[in-house]
């Protein structure tokens, strides 16, 4: 079959891979008809995520139709059509049964690399390197999905790859963002990042109560997209100071939550930004802090500062200071995509959200390097692009950037 391979940093091939195949009674074979390229992506292939080998298949966002079945699968049957969540949960451990399913405790068969890293490990992922369990990715033509019964779920009828594609992360991601800064009526939210999951932050923190948004970025069209499509104010962090302005649009106090959809490459100005790029460079520390900081500093007192940007190891000048001495809060976590995709599938049926909204770009597979290319340097107004397998392609090729 043919599959997105990391080929190195900064390099991404499709190429001819060996087919999936059943490997515990609990696996189902997916054909995959639509899948995604996330900002997560990007740090993989950028190098910032140790473990991740020549040839592995990327791609965790992804849905298609089941062609094969193992004999211990109850839920599914070949034909339908499922959309799969990031991380890869058991459905009984005891981090799955208190819905922390990115946590879960049986999906990593590399738990030590993780746990050596981190302390302990955390669930298995798709396509998302060796810490996660060197699992093949979803930017494929086929994937083998274990824990089948657990994870995906089935695509009521009539409804597009499109509507429902990004609930496999993104959707959840922006939403669980929104969710964890427990907003109140009234409350002001802010959130640093205009990609595809600061744009799902923004909707979502409405859905639940808030009363303003503010969103933070330097690309004009990702901010045009969050005023007009998403319905925030918006801040270019190029044009204006984001401190002294979010304290001007909030009578001085900061805003009541703060959420960081930017993660471990943020983008910064100033002699920390050249600090934090040095430092990141001789990999001394692994996650350039810009956006993480100011989200720390804006944040008004007895806040809740809610990350769901990746991060990979390790920060400098973490400013734990004020975190303490303002009674802030802070939330994060890979997404539990499990305990979020049925409700927020029901907001999208029910005409709630519309989550095509983000979506710039469809290629077929084969293009997923130009895709790579065009999503990360932010080419083409690119917000999201989509990968078809099957697709007919008029172009193929490699994306190596320096
Ligand atoms: P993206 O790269 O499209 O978006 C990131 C945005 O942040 C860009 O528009 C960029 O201009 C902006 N940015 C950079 N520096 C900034 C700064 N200092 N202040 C404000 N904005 C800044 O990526 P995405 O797909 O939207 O993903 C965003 C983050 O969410 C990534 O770190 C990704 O890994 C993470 N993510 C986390 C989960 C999870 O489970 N927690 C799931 C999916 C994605
Ligand atoms: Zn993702
Ligand atoms: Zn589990």
């Amino acid at each position: 079959m043919k599959a997105t391979c990391f080929m190195g940093r900064n390099k991404v091939e499709v190429q001819e891979v060996p087919d999936p195949k059943i490997l515990n009674a609990s696996d189902v074979i997916v054909k995959i008809t639509s899948t995604a390229i996330c900002g997560s992506d990007l740090h993989l292939v950028d190098g910032y995520i140790p473990a991740v080998m020549h040839g592995d298949v990327l791609g965790h966002e992804f849905m298609g139709e089941v062609v094969e079945v193992g004999s211990n699968v109850k839920t599914l049957k070949s034909g339908d059509r499922v959309v799969v969540p990031f991380d890869i949960a058991c459905g009984v451990c005891n981090a799955c049964r208190n819905e922390m399913y990115s946590v879960c405790e049986n999906s990593n068969p590399n738990a030590w690399m993780a746990a050596s890293m981190w302390g302990h490990a955390g669930a298995g992922a798709f396509g998302y390197s060796h810490l996660t369990g060197g699992y093949a990715g979803g930017q494929a033509e086929y994937a083998r999905v274990p824990f089948a019964d657990v994870g995906p779920m089935k695509v009521p009828d009539g409804m597009t790859d499109e509507q429902v594609l990004f609930l496999s992360d993104i959707l959840p991601t922006g939403y669980m963002g929104a969710d964890l800064c427990d907003i109140k009526p009234g409350d002001v939210i802010a959130v640093w990042g205009c990609g595809p999951v600061g744009q799902f932050a923004i909707v979502s923190a409405y859905l639940l109560g808030a009363e303003r948004v503010i969103a933070i970025d330097r690309f004009e069209y990702r901010l045009r997209m969050a005023r007009e499509k998403a319905g925030a104010e918006t801040i270019d962090y190029e044009e204006q100071d984001v401190l002294d302005t979010l304290k001007e649009m909030t009578g001085g106090r900061g805003p009541d939550a703060c959420i960081d959809a930017v993660g471990m490459e943020s983008h910064g100005h100033g002699p920390m930004w050249i600090y934090d790029r040095a430092m990141q460079a001789a990999r001394v520390e692994t996650d350039r802090g810009t956006a993480l900081r100011e989200a720390i500093m804006a944040c008004r007192n007895g806040g809740t500062v809610s990350i769901i940007g990746v991060y990979g190891g390790f920060m400098d000048k973490f400013p734990i200071g004020s975190i303490m001495n303002r009674s802030l809060t802070i939330k994060t976590g890979q997404t539990h995509v499990q305990r979020y995709m049925r409700p927020l599938l029901e907001r999208i049926q029910n005409g709630e959200i519309d989550p095509t909204f983000i979506i710039t770009h469809t290629l077929p597979l084969e293009q997923a390097p130009h895709g790579y290319d065009i999503f990360k340097n932010k080419l083409d107004e690119c917000e999201k692009v989509i990968l078809k397998p099957g697709a007919v392609s008029a172009t193929t090729g490699s994306y190596a950037h320096a």
